[in-house]
């Protein structure tokens, strides 16, 4: 089976009610990134960050997988897909895709503010100040947040390297280092991207674009690689 490397980023969950950043004007959901998604917010307001994910959690909670996860999911059944998502929601895994990485963390998740190791799943509960891991220290979402290194990046740098098809689905590809992650599927590899708005991509490769939303582009998307690639790969 040929190996197609789907990388998701908000627009992904856009038609499941969960709002983009970039299309907000920068904000996310009302908050100011800076004040909400990264150490130096945590350091001054814990309060906030963990009100801010339990509204987000909350949220996930009551949204379903729109017809493009469905799409990638389905797509296994012709194709090695490995996603690389941006996203913290769960909608991939809940559309039924089995091999998802997340590279900027999970909303289901916590983690201990003293040993990174551990990590908990909580489900759509909420954190709250107080909540501590084993160890006794507070709890913090498992977020890589904005400043902070991603840790499944060297992961995701390894199954874009062996990627035969490369798509790009629902991504400004302004955050690094996720954005650069195109750069490492093989010369060999098929390019494409799916957003409704014009991205520019930073590879000087050719690229297949399908200007739509994640649903009907993912669609489109099965319907031109299985007319290249055929049903039995
Ligand atoms: P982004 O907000 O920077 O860009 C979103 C892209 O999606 C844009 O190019 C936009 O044109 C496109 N888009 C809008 N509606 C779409 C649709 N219906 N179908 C397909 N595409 C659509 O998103 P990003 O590049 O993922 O970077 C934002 C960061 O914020 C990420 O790191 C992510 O972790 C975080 N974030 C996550 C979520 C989530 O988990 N669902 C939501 C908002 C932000």
């Amino acid at each position: 089976m040929r190996t197609l490397v789907i990388l998701t980023g908000a627009g992904m969950s856009s038609e499941s009610g969960i709002r983009t950043f970039r299309d907000s004007g920068g904000l996310w959901e009302e908050y100011r990134v800076e004040e909400v998604a990264t150490p130096e917010a945590w350091a001054a307001d814990r309060n906030l960050v963990l009100r801010f994910y339990n509204e987000r959690r909350r949220q996930l909670m009551d949204a379903r997988p729109n017809t493009g996860h469905l799409g990638v999911a389905g797509l296994e059944k012709y194709f090695n897909v490995r996603v690389i998502t941006q996203n913290i929601d769960d909608l991939h895994e809940r559309a039924g895709s089995t091999s998802i990485v997340h590279l900027h963390g999970e909303l289901t998740k916590a983690r201990s503010t003293k040993d990174p190791s551990l990590i908990y799943d909580i489900g759509y509960k909420d954190i709250l100040p107080g909540d501590t891991c084993e160890l006794g220290s507070q709890l913090r979402p498992h977020i890589v947040w904005f400043g902070e290194p991603v840790p499944m990046m060297d992961k995701a740098v390894e199954i874009a390297s062996g990627a035969d098809i490369f798509a790009v689905i629902g991504s400004s590809l302004n955050v690094y280092p996720a954005a650069g992650l195109i750069n490492y599927a093989p010369e060999k590899a098929s390019l494409w991207l799916i957003d409704p708005k014009e991205v520019q991509v930073p590879v000087d490769r050719d690229v297949e674009v399908i200007r739509k939303g994640a649903s009907e582009g993912v669609r489109v998307l099965i319907e031109k690689l299985l007319a290249i690639y055929g049903t039995g790969n």
